[in-house]
């Protein structure tokens, strides 16, 4: 019998066999019921109150047995679950007589056609949105809760996309694999499935047609799903790959290339818990630290005091190893309310980034002397503070000029193509480089992120994206400057090895694909790394570039 075949973005590598099981479906939209007489009213609006109440207090309780990014992730959910605005719609509208289920649905659809709008992160919060009303509407039925089933025995699982609260409570011993009809490879299933190490594939096509129970082949690295493969066959690939598991499972740092030489690598951490979680990891230090997390809901600019603080519990988590810290990415897919720009046509070519200075001012120069004063308390011998959404020469400039005058080693992220271009004039400025291939990637396909649709320029293997890495390393080696990657291409392992190939000197990831990484630079020599590079490079299609690569390791 022939198998299937089915095809997506593979987006973090590995073999699972396992059967499919979809997520529990969403309550079907409520339809226009009797009006709710008047008298009856106030018990309807303390019903949804209590049924919103209860969604909300479940997610506080997964938050807490939570932790980190995890928790992070439930907690922020839990907020929008007690949104005021949301649901003073809602109750406005169960006083006019809507029963609680209908008024649920119109005043979330309300706020999601502005989320929407919007586009970007905000457009992602619209699926938050949209689990918190298929949550309160079933709970309001008395249906089960909806989401992600909790199985007795391993399975893969399946879902159109799945909501940040849905991937924060995986568990990796009974998922083996996610597939999703949509999201792409910097979506947030993907970034946690990194985490996990939960091989997974996004953006797949025919995903739907597969039942409930049908046994499915993964394979995380070329993003092929095979339907009711042949089952001796299944089970041997996925015990080999489950070989490698165990190596990369006990894999120990520091990293390096199978001749020896090293290569560090970092983590990416948004938060003081973030990074005490990293620092158990084998992170040599932290590669990005992404500021902006921290203040997703800061209405206004917090104090120097209360940044120093939160600054400094990464600084101490890492206490005398490298920490990169990034200047407020804000904007764009990551909106913080106290710089937000509400009226862009087109925010990801927005004010965001670096760029929030020329509105907010003395905006980065605020955050630098925070940073600076968190630095001198945790007794932080070179503070690594980098500048994203960076276009100019004279923007690194001055941003390097800022740095300087507090102590503070300055760099700037490579995100939009005219850094690497211009990659020796920058380097004369700064210090060093990292490159955000996330948007790398986005700027020079001129294709949103969050675009499942576009997934397949939104990958970081696009030779166009590798030849503007080399630019950005060669440039690198010739000022003796260190160039890191800490976009999610640095997690990819068969990347990671390019990247070294390319002449980067440090990876940056989420600390869990930290062992996928440095176990597979060591079965690979300096030498390979850099043919892996040239072969790639060479290449028409990203798909081509991953191909040749890989042809190589075997
Ligand atoms: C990037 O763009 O690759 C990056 C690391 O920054 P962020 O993902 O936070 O935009
Ligand atoms: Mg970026």
């Amino acid at each position: 019998m022939d198998s299937v075949h089915l095809h997506g973005t593979g987006v973090v590598p590995g073999i699972a066999y396992a059967p499919a099981a979809w997520t529990r479906p969403a309550p079907a939209p409520a339809r226009a019921g009797q009006p709710i007489p008047e008298p009856d009213r106030t018990a309807e609006r303390d019903r949804f109150t209590s049924a919103a109440d209860a969604v909300a207090g479940r997610f506080d309780e997964r938050a807490a047995r939570q932790s980190g990014e995890a928790a992070q992730v439930l907690g922020a959910t839990a907020a929008l679950a007690r949104d005021r605005g949301w649901r003073r719609a809602a109750q406005r509208e169960i006083t006019e007589g809507t029963p609680a289920e209908i008024a649920v649905d119109s005043a979330i659809e309300g706020f999601v056609t502005k989320f929407l709008a919007l586009g970007g992160l905000m457009a992602e919060r619209a699926t938050d949105l949209r689990d918190i009303r298929n949550r309160v509407v079933a709970e309001l039925l008395g249906l089960p809760e909806p989401g992600v089933p909790t199985p007795s025995a391993p399975v893969v699982l399946c879902a159109d996309d799945l909501a940040p609260a849905d991937t924060a409570t995986l568990d990796p011993s009974l998922i083996t694999a996610l597939v999703t009809r949509f999201g792409g490879p910097t979506s947030h299933t993907a970034i946690i499935s990194r985490q996990l190490g939960i091989p997974c594939v996004v953006a797949a096509g025919g995903l739907d047609a597969v039942a409930e129970g049908t046994a499915l082949l993964i394979d995380g690295a070329t993003g092929t799903i095979t339907v009711d493969p042949d089952p001796a066959w299944a089970r041997q690939l996925a015990e080999k790959d489950q070989v490698r598991r165990d190596e990369i499972r006990a894999w120990q740092g520091p990293a390096h290339t199978a001749d020896g030489q090293a290569v560090q690598v970092l983590a990416n951490v948004q938060d003081g818990a973030a990074a005490r979680k990293a620092a158990t990891s084998e992170a040599e230090g932290v590669g990005l630290f992404r500021t902006e997390l921290c203040f997703l809901t800061a209405q206004s600019e917090p104090s120097l005091e209360d940044q120093a603080r939160i600054y400094g519990e990464v600084f101490d988590a890492f206490a005398g190893r490298k920490v990169v810290v990034r200047t407020l990415d804000a904007g764009s897919d990551k909106p913080v309310p106290f710089v937000s720009q509400d009226d862009e046509e087109n925010p990801a070519l927005g004010v965001r980034g670096l760029r929030l200075g020329w509105i907010s001012s003395g905006l980065i120069e605020r955050q630098l002397d925070a940073i600076k004063l968190a630095a001198e308390r945790s007794r932080v011998s070179e503070a690594w503070v980098m500048a994203p959404m960076v276009a100019t020469v004279d923007e690194a400039a001055e941003f390097a000029a800022a740095c300087r005058e507090r102590g503070l080693k300055p760099g700037v992220m490579v995100e939009v193509p005219s850094v690497a271009l211009l990659a020796d004039q920058f380097l004369a400025e700064v210090d060093f480089f990292s490159i955000g291939t996330n948007d790398l990637t986005q700027y020079t396909l001129a294709a949103d992120r969050m675009a499942s649709a576009l997934a397949h320029l939104t990958d970081p293997w696009q030779p166009a994206v590798l030849r503007l890495i080399r630019l950005a390393a060669d440039a690198g080696a010739r000022s003796g400057k260190p160039v890191g990657v800490c976009g999610e291409a640095a997690a990819d392992p068969l990347l990671a090895a390019v990247l070294v190939g390319l002449g980067v000197t440090s990876l940056s990831m989420a600390a869990g694909a930290i062992p996928s990484v440095g176990a597979q630079l060591g079965h690979v020599t300096v030498q390979r790394c850099r043919e892996m590079a040239e072969a790639a490079l060479a290449a028409r299609t990203a798909a081509d570039a991953k191909e040749r690569a890989r042809a190589m390791l075997d």
